[in-house]
């Protein structure tokens, strides 16, 4: 059992960023309204994230830890119908598998319980205080799997790649206020007010989220809504182009390649806008990808979105002679 963990673990916990990952998607799947996410050392040495969900009942808390266990698949339509984020049922055993976990988790702010694993075995577990909703700290990230320690990177990709994660899942949750701590210092803080704009500011900081120009265009299928920066802010790759669809951070080449073309000439060749497009659809027209670690998602008539896209951009910065 503890291989098959530590392989599995392999698959889905490849670097502290991933840890970030499945603990910030249990906590928002968990109703979560605030988050904050406490790292040291880029992750390496500790990686603690905080949320005010629902909690786990103490009874619960072992079972949460078992491979292939999870609350979220009740019928066969959740499998098609892919709102809440985790869906296998493995997160929790495979970091607990590669690390020192401990939880401390409360269903009703009054009574809580801690639970301590090491490599996935219990070691301790007692009543504790808290408000409600859960805390899960992850120390030694690897400690027992020396093949895996081999493959994380510099701190600073890592820190990199932590930092990214956290943005996404923030623009994907305007409505939850998300912070990050990095060794002390604040990196994101997220209002949690639904207002992508105000979101942008938490992420990338108030002087260019404030000159960001916003467009929509919908139709019956599709609403889009999108803001982007000026011709002259822009970065060299494209990886301040983000995309949301139906509260989800997605990966969609051409998209975002539309979102370039509505600048035409506009735009220096090698350069790239920031910009974050909403897109909201009916979730039958979506093809997510088999593998829940892939972001690539194909979706039914990529082209007319790509020119709603394109289109919304182009109109407004002709209007505004940007
Ligand atoms: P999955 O998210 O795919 O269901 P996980 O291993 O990530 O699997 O989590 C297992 C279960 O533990 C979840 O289904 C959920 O019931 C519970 N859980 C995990 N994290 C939290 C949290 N932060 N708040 C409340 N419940 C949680
Ligand atoms: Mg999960």
């Amino acid at each position: 059992v503890e291989l098959s963990n530590q392989i599995a673990a392999g698959e889905v916990i490849e670097r502290p960023a991933s840890v970030v990952k499945e603990l910030v998607e249990n906590a928002i799947d968990a109703h979560a309204t605030q988050i904050l996410i406490t790292v040291k050392e880029s992750g390496m040495k500790s990686i603690e994230i905080n949320d005010n969900g629902d909690g786990i009942e103490a009874d619960d808390v072992e079972i949460a830890f078992q491979p292939h266990t999870t609350s979220k698949i009740s019928t066969e339509h959740d499998l098609f119908n892919v709102l809440t984020l985790g869906f296998r049922g493995e997160a929790l055993a495979s970091i607990a598998s590669v690390s020192k976990l401990t939880i401390v988790t409360s269903t009703d702010g009054k009574s809580a319980i801690q639970a301590k694993f090491s490599g996935n075995t219990l070691v301790d577990k007692k009543t504790f205080a808290r408000s409600k909703g859960t805390t899960v700290t992850v120390e030694d990230l690897f400690f027992n799997t020396p093949a895996r320690l081999k493959y994380v990177k510099s701190l600073h990709t890592e820190l990199n790649k932590i930092v990214d994660i956290v943005d996404r899942l923030a623009m994907g949750h305007p409505e939850i206020s998300v912070r990050l701590i990095h060794d002390g210092k604040d990196i994101v803080w997220t209002s949690g007010n639904d207002n992508l704009q105000q979101t942008m500011a938490g992420i990338y900081g108030r002087t260019i989220a404030s000159h960001m120009f916003e467009f929509e265009n919908s139709d019956e299928d599709y609403a889009i809504k999108g803001y982007f920066s000026k011709p002259d802010t822009t970065r060299s790759n494209r990886s301040y182009i983000s995309l949301i669809l139906n509260g989800r951070y997605i990966r969609n080449y051409q998209l975002t390649n539309a979102v370039i073309r509505g600048y035409g000439s506009k735009l220096m060749v090698g350069r790239f806008p920031i910009a974050i497009i909403d897109i909201k659809l009916d979730p039958t027209l979506v093809d997510i990808n088999v593998h829940p670690t892939k972001q690539e998602v194909r979706l039914t008539n990529e082209g007319h979105i790509a020119d709603m896209i394109s289109e919304g951009i182009k109109n407004k910065i002709a209007n505004q002679n940007l």
